[in-house]
């Protein structure tokens, strides 16, 4: 019988323990979806200040500690010890100077001018704690700027195992390192050239999960062919051209655990395809909460989203008042940059009886938000994949949703009465313009006014299945593929 393979998940955040966006529901439930595919996994992470205070999961000293070397300074840390569900391993990384603050990437949105050490860092003190885990791993899978770095360590200490793959989960995220800090990184200066890190006259991070990987993945089908494009890729096309060969895009999958209308444990009611009377009792419950009363009757619109440029603020700022004319009600939750808090916050003093914002990272909410709305609305600039569509689909919540990346992939465009009777499942646009999105809302609302067909679009994409099993597959074969050459 072959041996079973181990695989190593680095990554920056991983839900329940720490979380800023999807990339932490993605390192929280891919683990549980490869072990379901007979795959041994485990997780690391760095413990940050909000991991230890959690204790989201129980965590026990190991009694290792890490002495790293970064330019002429010795940094300790230590490592610790515990399970992210039962049988899968969770390795946390801890360190005083690095990981001992308020945020995980930020304070108050100003991020931590040393980032590049942190998760140097952290990159090198993954592999120094390689051989104390309970299984040695085949593959570490790495995800996002923060752990590009192992990818040239593993190079540089020619190990054989583990092989490493790198997981873009946004391209967006150079992690820039400025030429003066090039030392800690203690990579030999040959592999900081054009064909290596060097971006621009900096480093960059991601650029060396890019080019010193195995085997390179993005999240989506679409992402992967817009990375490749001078729009979407961020001064890293031409390198991901020149290593397209070895990219592949694979779907994050929805762990239907914690997504399900059935059974979710933040809602006041529950609801199927079958009967939605609970998902009124949701949005009902919801308008009063947030004092939108007399409003049921109204389309509500909602946006769960990280504050950032990419996720589109300024066009539905922009189309704010056009939007309201149409009589919706709209409920915007997000944190992030200050400047897009603002902007949101702002919102409100023009339309008061039909709009509300929340400012913070609200999980509970964000789970009301999906199941008590009529339709949610995704504007991104781009998008590598996108979650909170996959989870609004579960939950009977039409999307809006512009036409890129992984929200093209996963939501199709209605597109009218289709004899078949199968419906389409949301409504796309493709220009980022405030025009575009104030149409497609009116598309969507006029599909609204009808409610029969609304309500087969809601149940049609209710139906729609996002699980991990199939994307979990996929990384099995990419594995298998990776341990072969
Ligand atoms: P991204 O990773 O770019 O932030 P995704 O759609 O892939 O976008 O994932 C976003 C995840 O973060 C979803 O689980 C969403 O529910 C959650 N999320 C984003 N902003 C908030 C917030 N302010 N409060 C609660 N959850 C949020």
């Amino acid at each position: 019988m072959p041996s079973k393979k181990h695989i190593l998940i680095a990554s920056p955040e991983v839900r329940p323990l720490a979380q800023t966006g999807g990339l932490a529901d993605v390192a929280g439930s891919l683990p549980a979806a490869l072990v379901r595919q007979g795959v041994e996994t485990a997780v690391i992470m760095p413990a940050y200040q909000s991991v230890l205070q959690n204790k989201a999961i129980r965590l026990k000293e190991t009694g290792i500690r890490l002495v790293i070397t970064q330019a002429d300074q010795i940094i300790e840390g230590f490592l610790l010890h515990g399970e992210l569900t039962p049988g899968i391993p969770a390795y946390l990384i801890g360190c005083d100077q690095f990981f001992n603050r308020p945020g995980l990437y930020d304070c108050d949105g100003i991020e931590y001018p040393d980032n590049p050490e942190r998760f140097t860092f952290f990159c090198k003190a993954v592999l120094q704690v390689l051989p104390h885990l309970a299984n040695y791993p085949d593959i570490i899978l790495a995800n996002d700027w923060q752990t590009g770095l192992i990818m040239p360590l593993l190079i540089i200490q020619g190990l054989d195992r583990p092989r490493g793959v790198f997981i873009i989960h946004n391209q967006g995220y150079l992690g820039l390192t400025p030429h003066d800090k090039l030392d800690i990184l203690g990579l030999p200066p040959h592999f900081n050239n054009i064909d290596g890190l060097e971006y621009y006259g900096q480093s960059s991070l991601l650029k060396a999960g890019i080019v010193f990987s195995r085997a390179l993945v993005t999240v989506s089908p679409t992402y992967a062919k817009e990375i490749q494009t001078p729009e979407g890729g961020h001064g890293l096309d031409g390198t991901i051209r020149h290593h397209a060969e070895k990219l592949r895009g694979i779907l994050n999958g929805v762990d239907y655990t914690l997504w399900n209308p059935k059974t979710d444990r933040y809602l006041p009611a529950h609801y199927s395809a079958r009967s939605l009377k609970g998902k009124r009792r949701c949005k009902e419950t919801l308008l009063a909460e947030l004092n939108l009363t007399g409003a049921a009757e109204r389309p509500l619109v909602v946006m769960v989203t990280r504050l950032t440029a990419q996720k589109g603020i300024t066009l539905v700022a922009e189309a704010a008042a056009d939007l309201f004319h149409t009589g919706l009600n709209l409920i915007i939750l997000g944190s992030g940059e200050p400047f897009y808090e603002n902007m949101i916050r702002g919102i409100e003093a023009n339309f008061p009886s039909q709009y509300r914002s929340v400012i913070g990272y609200d999980e509970a909410l964000s789970h009301q938000l999906i199941a008590g709305a009529d339709m949610i609305l995704i504007p991104s600039i781009y998008e590598p994949c996108g979650l909170v569509q996959l989870y609004a689909l579960k939950y009977g919540t039409v999307p809006i949703v512009r036409a890129v990346g992984g929200l093209n992939d996963t939501v199709r465009d209605f597109a009218g009465t289709n004899p078949k009777g199968l419906w389409d499942t949301g409504f796309k646009f493709t220009q980022f313009q405030a025009r575009a999105l104030i149409l497609t809302t009116k598309r969507a609302i006029d599909l609204y006014n009808r409610p029969r067909d609304f309500t087969a679009m809601v149940k049609a994409g209710m139906k729609e299945d996002f699980s991990w099993d199939n994307s979990a597959r996929q990384y099995l074969k990419l594995f298998e593929k990776v341990l072969a050459t």
